[in-house]
């Protein structure tokens, strides 16, 4: 049994209480390692730790931190395999998902920050008549937390990461707890890399326990979070009052408005990657399908084939397109929605069923139509290998159907009308949307939701500049 280690002050070391979780691995629902069961104990020591390495961090300057996170994504990369190994071992996805996706986007995270800070300037404002210069500062926060979920583990984890020790802060971060394993891995990077001690702290353990312990760390001074919109209400409502600087990534029930004049075979083929993805266990997969009447019996039986035809099982063949879902309860969850929807009058097109194995957690690609806009298996987030598919009449009405959740992250429109996908594009409420496309990523971009889909926005300069404080010098002369 691999018992993992928290990574504190440049070295691997158990947690305070002595205390580990059981981890499993999704295809089989057996144990296969422990987790530090860390708490504010461990919290404490992190802070510590990143306290005492800032002021060096910081002065070390903007090329020497490049280089450092230029080694840590060389690290990465040489033990690729091992890595996409262990995420899917640890997460359930099919491992040429993560030795195509999952990885190679985290060494990615690294490279891209690494060049960005290089490239990251400040403004000055120039006053003739007063004879005054004012120039503005972008300085390192200081301690500032990262906390991710399981979906895309190492993704998400370096997506914050990077730009925080880019930008010259350290850090405290927290993978989930369903899926450590590669954030231990890149705990050994970060030694091998020679990473000053304290520079990035990674704890393991329970969100309700350490994560909370970070969230209320009054040293700790801006917190980027990634998951569930429940939990990111939690954490605002404890970090606001203590006036921490916040990033909430939250969830999604995103629309995909498809009409008449697509590309129709292209378009089936995407949305069904939009879908089904990662089992649909993406922020920004497609759950709620909508499609003009004219092609919408033609498309849903396009769609329902090719989704029959998705292999679902073993991880590691590479003939699999799903894998198992992360976890025992996850299951459960999906599952109940597939049992809510049926009695939401939602008709089942396919699937429904989990799909009987040795202990793993598996389930068949599921398409419901029928379900009233407004009732909760097309309101909530699933987040599982479950959509909703049903026909519009107007543009107006793909809008009000679009529109019409709580949450506010990604929509996509498929059309060859050019005055309609800017028409849509700006009347939907997302932080993000694709025309003609899905999850097609440019790291440069502003990257996030509105409504209850999240607060702030991460990428490119939006991230640099939610990991930096502004500060404005006003010098005359
Ligand atoms: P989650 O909210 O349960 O957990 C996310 C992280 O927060 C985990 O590390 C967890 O341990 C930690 N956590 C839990 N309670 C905490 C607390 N009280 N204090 C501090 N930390 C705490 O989410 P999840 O189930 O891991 O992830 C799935 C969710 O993430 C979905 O809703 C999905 O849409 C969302 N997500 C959003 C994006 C995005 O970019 N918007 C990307 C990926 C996933």
């Amino acid at each position: 049994m691999k018992y993992l280690k928290n990574y504190l002050c440049g070295q691997l070391c158990p947690p305070q209480s002595d205390v580990y979780l059981d981890n499993f691995e999704p295809a089989t629902g057996q144990i296969y390692s422990q987790i530090p069961d860390s708490d504010h104990r461990d919290v404490q020591k992190a802070v510590e730790a990143a306290q005492a390495a800032f002021p060096m961090w910081t002065s070390i300057g903007a090329q020497a931190r490049s280089n450092f996170l230029n080694k840590i994504a060389d690290g990465i990369e040489a033990r690729l395999e091992e890595f996409a190994h262990a995420e899917s071992m640890d997460s359930g996805k099919p491992i040429s998902v993560a030795r195509t996706v999952d990885i190679p986007r985290a060494v990615t995270n690294f490279r891209f920050f690494a060049t960005a800070i290089l490239h990251f300037s400040s403004e000055s404002h120039f006053m003739e008549a007063e004879k005054a210069l004012n120039v503005t500062l972008r300085q390192p926060i200081g301690v500032v937390g990262c906390i991710s979920p399981w979906n895309l583990p190492l993704y998400l984890f370096s997506w914050k990461i990077a730009p925080a020790l880019a930008a010259g802060n350290c850090v405290v971060a927290k993978p989930s707890e369903l899926t450590p394993m590669t954030a231990f891995l890149l705990s050994e990077v970060c030694i091998e890399a020679n990473l000053p001690a304290g520079v990035l702290n990674i704890l393991h353990g329970l969100g309700s326990k350490v994560g909370q312990s970070i969230i209320e760390h009054i040293d700790i001074k801006a917190i980027s979070f990634t998951g569930g919109t429940a939990t990111g209400r939690h954490l605002a409502v404890t970090a606001a009052p203590l006036f921490k600087k916040l990033s909430l990534e939250l969830g999604g029930k995103n629309p995909a408005l498809i009409f008449a004049d697509c590309d129709f075979e292209k378009t089936v083929a995407e949305i069904v990657r939009a879908s089904f993805s990662n089992n649909g266990q993406i922020c920004l997969c497609a759950s709620r399908i909508y499609v003009e009447k004219p092609i919408y019996e033609a498309f849903k039986n396009a769609f329902v084939e090719r989704v029959k035809k998705l292999k679902t099982g073993n991880p590691y063949s590479e003939e699999t397109d799903l894998g198992a879902v992360v976890s025992l309860a996850h299951l459960q969850k999906v599952k109940n929605y597939i049992d809510l929807a049926q009695t939401e009058g939602g008709k089942l097109l396919c699937g429904g069923k989990i799909i009987p194995s040795s202990g793993g957690y598996f389930l068949e690609p599921t398409v419901f139509e029928g379900l009233p806009l407004g009732c909760r298996s097309n309101q909530e987030e699933i987040f599982g290998p479950v959509v909703s598919i049903a026909p519009f009449d107007t543009e107006a009405d793909a809008l009000r159907l679009a529109n019409g959740t709580n949450y506010g992250l990604a929509a996509s429109v498929w059309t060859q009308h050019l005055g309609r996908s800017h028409r849509l594009s700006a009347a939907l409420e997302f932080g993000i949307v694709w025309v003609n496309c899905w999850m097609l990523r440019d790291l440069r971009t502003p990257f996030g939701g509105s409504k209850q889909s999240g607060m702030g926005r991460e990428g490119g300069l939006e991230a640099l500049r939610f990991f930096t404080e502004i500060k404005n010098i006003c010098v005359k002369y």
